[in-house]
């Protein structure tokens, strides 16, 4: 058994937990408890205008539902805004940011490379020549960009977002990307297990990591769950909501016994609890493609979608 092993969950309450979030919540609860670790769960509701109203609960009622379990309180990231700003001003301090008030259709205009899947195009640097110093001159909305220099990694990203309040002081609320190498690191994370569409995000966050001094976890990236068009399950292939097949009346181990069927744990995709899966999971028999969620195959487990 592996000591001190530490998973996390970590949820966005930017909307509801469907059937793909859970596979991907499964494969990293089961990982960190087969090795007898521990696992956080983390509320990652700092892109405020995007978080939804009683989303957070949902998704903790939700993964309740489905007999995943996790230590201590949820952490909240809107509640560690000191530690972000801390490891920002460190940043800062090393001149390894600058301030950037490029809008989006600025970036896109600019930019030459191939759009990234979920980072926009590579930032082509027209901010680069500014120093930390340059940003008390701003009077409007900038970000921080860092700078990784040679290093291909998709172009300076995005650390942080300020901007003027009412008051006339200057708010700012972190990126991911800084969020989560914060997090990860001060919770004593071990293993980071999350979605593929994150791959682009881990080497800017390796860079983070190098750069604040800090040990970086180990990073799994499991394929996601697609719809029958082969994009990305979302709303357009309707309604997967675990909260939807919980009202229902699908029964948490129909749907864990469909995903652990999905990923090579068991022959059928009988019911199953997570718990019971525990001395069946291995990484390796997960498939690589993504795992193609039908009607028929949720038809199988009592729900229908609409
Ligand atoms: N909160 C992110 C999501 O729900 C996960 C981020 C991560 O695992 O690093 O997609
Ligand atoms: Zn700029």
């Amino acid at each position: 058994m592996t000591q001190h092993v530490t998973g996390r969950l970590a949820p966005s309450p930017t909307g509801a937990q469907h059937a793909g979030n859970a596979r991907t919540y499964l494969i990293a609860w089961l990982s960190a408890r087969s090795q007898g670790g521990r696992v956080l769960l983390r509320i990652e509701d700092i892109d405020s205008p995007r978080v939804k109203a009683g989303a957070a609960d949902q998704a903790l009622e939700d993964l309740r539902w489905l007999g995943l379990d996790w230590d201590g309180d949820p952490i909240v990231q809107t509640q560690r805004m000191p530690l972000y700003k801390h490891a920002l001003e460190e940043l800062k301090a090393q001149e390894l940011v600058y301030p950037c008030t490029c809008t989006r259709g600025d970036v896109e205009r600019a930019a030459s490379a191939p759009h990234l899947e979920h980072e926009g195009p590579a930032y082509p640097g027209i901010c680069a020549h500014r120093s930390v110093a340059d940003a008390a001159r701003l009077e409007q909305s900038f970000s921080w960009r860092m700078r990784v220099g040679a290093r291909d990694i998709g172009g300076d990203f995005v650390v942080w977002k300020s901007f003027p309040s009412r008051s006339g002081r200057r708010e700012g609320t972190p990126a991911y990307q800084l969020a989560v190498v914060v997090d990860d690191a001060g919770l004593g994370v071990t293993e980071v297990i999350r979605g593929d569409d994150l791959v682009p995000s881990t080497p800017r966050q390796l860079l983070l990591y190098q750069t604040l001094g800090l040990g970086a976890p180990g990073f799994v990236h499991v394929p996601l769950v697609v719809g029958p068009d082969g994009r990305r399950l979302a709303k357009r292939h309707g309604d997967t909501r675990l909260s939807s097949m919980r009202q229902a009346g699908v029964r948490p181990e129909a749907i864990i016994g469909l995903l652990a069927w999905s990923c090579g744990w068991q022959p059928t995709s009988a019911p199953i609890t997570a718990q019971a899966l525990l001395p069946h999971f291995e990484l390796r028999s997960i498939p690589k493609e993504p795992f193609l969620l039908t009607p028929d195959l949720l038809a199988g487990i009592g729900f229908r979608v609409v």
